[in-house]
């Protein structure tokens, strides 16, 4: 009886994740552009949400409509 353990889906991406991550912060990027405004930063001025890169104006923004989506799917009528 000789069977292969067979990796489960599951197993694989979790494996191809940690390596992709091991990838991504070797080349992690030192400057980026504002997805929003397309101003220029560098490592650490940017901010990196929802697959967005954003300048802190911008993700003050972007918090802001995020807060009045918030508000307006919870709001209970009175
Ligand atoms: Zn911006």
């Amino acid at each position: 009886m000789s069977w292969v353990a067979e990796e489960t889906p599951e197993e694989r991406t979790r494996r191809w994740q940690a390596r992709e991550a091991e990838r991504a912060d070797e080349k992690r990027p030192v400057e980026a552009v504002c997805s929003s405004c397309g101003k220029k930063m560098k490592e650490g001025e940017f901010i990196a949400i929802q697959g967005k890169i954003l300048c802190a104006e911008c993700y003050a923004d972007e918090l802001e409509a995020t807060m009045d989506m918030g508000a307006a799917d919870g709001s209970g009528a009175g």
